[in-house]
């Protein structure tokens, strides 16, 4: 079992650090990955700014800080971007987008200031779950809290596996 929990704890790291800069943005189009190993599950969703925010710069304005802390508060309730059937309990939440997106936060890359208004960026963010027994069946409820987000491409890696498959609003079901 320790074995197995490092193991995980070492492709949750690969997942993390791999993902959130790589790969295309495309508008419309979000990513989640998802990684399950025993009793432990880790969903981690990349959203297109513009389909979270309806913008993809650092927040300008009141209204549009209270989008970004509106969403960032919305994470405290996961079923609103993914329903799980199992018994999962979520243990963390994480999210890298803040540091981005909230008005007056101190930017740590300097250097990237000047791309800020055109900027592309997705929206980072991910749940940790401890399962009673390993999850089956997910309902993607994240289509119901963006905008014009059409498809999400699902790629998971399980002890059963990987594979992918491209989810919309009216497939937002995935099964095992
Ligand atoms: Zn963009």
């Amino acid at each position: 079992m320790k074995i197995a929990s490092q193991a995980f704890v070492a492709l949750v790291g690969i997942l993390m650090i791999a993902t959130p800069f790589a790969g295309e943005h495309v508008h419309d189009k979000g990513k989640v990955f998802i990684v399950q190993e025993h009793d432990e599950l880790q969903i981690q969703f990349e959203i297109p700014a513009i389909n979270v925010f309806e913008f993809e710069h650092r927040a300008q304005t009141a209204k549009q800080n209270q989008r970004v802390l509106a969403f960032l508060d919305s994470l405290a309730k996961p079923e609103r971007f993914i329903e799980i059937k199992d018994s999962c309990q979520l243990t963390s939440s994480q999210e890298q987008f803040s540091e981005h997106y909230l008005k007056g936060e101190v930017h740590k890359h300097q250097h990237q200031h000047h791309h800020d208004s055109h900027e592309h960026s997705d929206v980072v963010f991910s749940f940790h779950y401890k399962c009673a027994e390993m999850a089956t069946s997910f309902s993607f409820t994240v289509f119901e809290q963006t905008h014009h987000l059409h498809s999400l491409t699902a790629q998971w890696i399980t002890n059963k596996g990987q594979g992918s498959e491209e989810l919309s609003s009216k497939n937002s079901k995935l099964n095992w």
